[in-house]
């Protein structure tokens, strides 16, 4: 059975990401979110093991000590990282996981997982960014304007990515992801069991 798909999904908050990987989920449940864990605390409607695994500070970093996770870092005076085993579990059994972090992770899981799949989300402007950064109402101005001081650092991050996803109708972008999914499939390098089996007949 082949592998699946391992998809890194980054892009500054506020461009929606979280949205189109969620109705990806809705037409694909055969996907696979994986939960990351955080130091940071819950917004109001985020469920503990299922928004994050919301955990102290001396908790995140015993699960660093103890490896336990595939990538780490600190966004935001906060800690986020993927646990390892269940991405690992789920890639073995064949299931694409979507793996939805920021930019300095994303390199982390580049050198280790090359064969990854990394996709920024963009919106259609930065004045919509900007929009969308204080349209969410539950975070105070400076905080505002840090992440998007954090999010114009991370669009300088782009290049480093595979694909740039627009965001502009959910479900538009959604399409884009799923053929994104469906061209990575079809890859040459991800088939070699069948160039393998053309080669023995020669
Ligand atoms: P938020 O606090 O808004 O939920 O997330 C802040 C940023 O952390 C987002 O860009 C989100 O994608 C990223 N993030 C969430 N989980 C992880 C993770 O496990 N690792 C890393 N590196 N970033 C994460």
């Amino acid at each position: 059975m082949n592998r699946g798909l391992l998809l890194v999904v980054s892009g500054p908050s506020g461009t929606g990401k979280g949205t189109v990987c969620r109705a990806l989920l809705e037409k694909r449940p055969d996907i696979h979110l994986s939960v990351s864990a955080t130091t940071r605390k819950p917004r109001p409607g985020e469920i503990d093991g299922v928004s994050y695994y919301f955990m102290e500070e001396e908790a995140f970093r015993s699960m660093i000590n103890s490896d336990g996770f595939i990538e780490w870092a600190c966004f935001c005076q906060n800690y986020y990282g993927t646990p390892k085993e269940k991405v690992e579990e789920q890639l073995a059994a064949g299931r694409d996981v979507i793996l939805e972090i920021e930019v300095q992770g994303a390199m982390q899981v580049k050198s280790e997982f090359p064969e990854a799949v990394f996709i920024f989300v963009v919106p259609p402007s930065l004045e919509e960014l900007e929009k969308r950064l204080s349209g969410r109402g539950t975070e105070k101005p400076e905080v505002i304007h840090e992440r998007l001081k954090t999010a114009l650092w991370e669009y300088s991050n782009m290049e480093k990515y595979n694909y740039i996803l627009l965001n502009d109708e959910v479900d538009k972008a959604v399409e884009r992801f799923i053929s994104i999914i469906e061209a990575e499939k079809q890859r040459v390098e991800r088939n070699d069991d069948w160039v393998n089996k053309v080669k023995e007949r020669i």
